[in-house]
């Protein structure tokens, strides 16, 4: 096994992105879930994304499982876009955190004390955190150059995305009302959107 740059480039910012995580995880250990909408499908969602993020990724760089998927990319353009896109989902994914405080959890549940959070990088979308696997997922479709390993994640992020969502808003109404029904309309889901509040036309 020969690790290139963009493989090196892939596990630095892999590397990045479970140390905030496991840095806020360690934060919040112990905290009381008042609502809990974790279920095996949900857990399976989550298992699916360290699938496609960590383990074939690590399966295609250190193992010789995945050497028929190998590739040879046609220009080192596109591993310096996914870099860029790699750095950019770091940095999203640490501020969503940083900003969702207290009412993180890794999977559905509203905290004791949880507050509808729509500052920060919540200001104009209400999935930060999953916008940022896109940009990560991109990123390592960009430079994994392996065609099972590059792409897992975005179809494992897709995937989660489209079940978890309905669900997730589903519990922050039935919890926060038109408190969340009023940011749902102001904000775009994973794309940056911002309508006047009071003035968004529900059903738009
Ligand atoms: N979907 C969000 C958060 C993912 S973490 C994102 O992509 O950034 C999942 C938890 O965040 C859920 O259990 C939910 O309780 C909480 N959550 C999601 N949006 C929130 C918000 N705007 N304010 C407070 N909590 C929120």
């Amino acid at each position: 096994m020969q690790l290139d740059t963009s493989s090196v480039t892939f596990l630095l910012a892999t590397c990045a992105y479970l140390g905030i995580r496991g840095h806020f995880k360690r934060k919040l250990a112990g905290a009381t879930a008042t609502v809990s909408r974790s279920s095996p499908a949900d857990r399976a969602l989550v298992g699916l994304v360290v699938a496609g993020q960590i383990v074939l990724p690590l399966l295609a760089l250190f193992t010789p499982w995945l050497d028929g998927a190998r590739y040879t990319p046609m220009t080192p353009v596109l591993a310096w876009a996914g870099a860029l896109l790699m750095a950019a989902g770091v940095w999203l994914f640490w501020r969503s955190h940083a900003d969702l405080g207290d009412n993180w959890s890794v999977t559905l549940e509203v905290r004791r004390d949880h507050v509808l959070v729509d500052s920060g990088v919540y200001r104009t979308i209400r999935h930060p955190m999953y916008a940022s696997f896109f940009l990560m997922a991109i990123g390592q479709a960009l430079l994994l150059h392996d065609w099972v390993a590059g792409p897992a994640a975005l179809l494992a992020v897709t995937v989660l995305y489209v079940a978890r969502k309905p669900h997730e808003e589903a519990m922050l109404v039935e919890q926060f009302g038109d408190a969340y029904r009023t940011y749902m309309d102001s904000t775009g889901g994973i794309v940056p959107r911002r309508r006047a509040r009071g003035v968004a036309a529900r059903g738009n």
